[in-house]
């Protein structure tokens, strides 16, 4: 199935949209299914549950980190992920950074917008995330490559579009004024249920877990 389920979405996708397998709690063997039928890049939100499989998997796939970040996981982190979407505070983004130059490299993240202004979720502010960027653009060794939001929990994935459209025109607007050292790149918003409004609403990173391999 999971064959099937790819190739299905793939042919849904505009050009120059990318599907992110959302592979939590999936195994080696279904995320080396998904690499063989065109997947190119996971998304993992645990950091102990990527290490094991990158041990087995490596550079076939593209690493992608898009849960929440916790400061005693970054170096680990540094040496996984090609790209940490889930940047939430200044004191983060001052980790990977260190983290980064230690391992003499530059980390390309997303900023993780907290859309539904929700009060038990991680993310900045739509209103604070112009300043928040400018303040981290200067460190060296993370490279601002874009946005990434979830939205609130709703039942009716229609719903999450409002909060696609307040991420895509912050993104938007960062874009076309433009910050040094920043390269507004790409928007990372919608899943299973949500991608195709999320890509209307400009999304080019989509994040699918559960219409690929089914539900956990
Ligand atoms: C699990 C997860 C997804 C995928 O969710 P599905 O509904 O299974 O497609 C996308 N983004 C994040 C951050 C996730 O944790």
């Amino acid at each position: 199935m999971i064959k099937e389920n790819i190739e299905r979405i793939l042919l849904e996708l505009p050009a120059g949209v990318e599907l992110v397998a959302a592979t939590k709690a999936r195994s080696v063997a279904e995320i080396s299914e998904a690499l063989e039928t065109g997947i190119k890049t996971v998304g993992e939100n645990y950091v102990q549950e990527a290490e094991a499989k990158f041990a087995a998997i490596g550079k076939r796939a593209r690493w992608h980190f898009i849960g929440h970040l916790q400061k005693n996981k970054v170096k680990k982190a540094v040496g996984i992920f090609d790209m940490i979407e889930t940047v939430d505070s200044a004191e983060i983004a001052s980790e990977i950074d260190k983290g980064a130059k230690e391992a003499g490299r530059v980390m390309p993240v997303l900023v993780e917008i907290n859309s539904g202004r929700e009060k038990n979720k991680f993310g900045i502010l739509p209103e604070d995330a112009e300043q928040f960027i400018a303040s981290i653009s200067g460190l060296g060794n993370i490279k601002v490559m874009g946005l990434m939001t979830m939205g609130p929990n709703l039942r009716e994935p229609q719903e999450l579009r409002q909060y696609f459209r307040i991420t895509s025109e912050i993104f938007q607007r960062i874009k076309s004024r433009g910050v040094p050292h920043v390269d507004m790149r790409y928007l990372s918003m919608g899943m299973s249920g949500s991608y195709k409004f999320a890509i209307e609403e400009g999304a080019n990173l989509i994040r699918v877990g559960t219409a690929i391999f089914g539900n956990r």
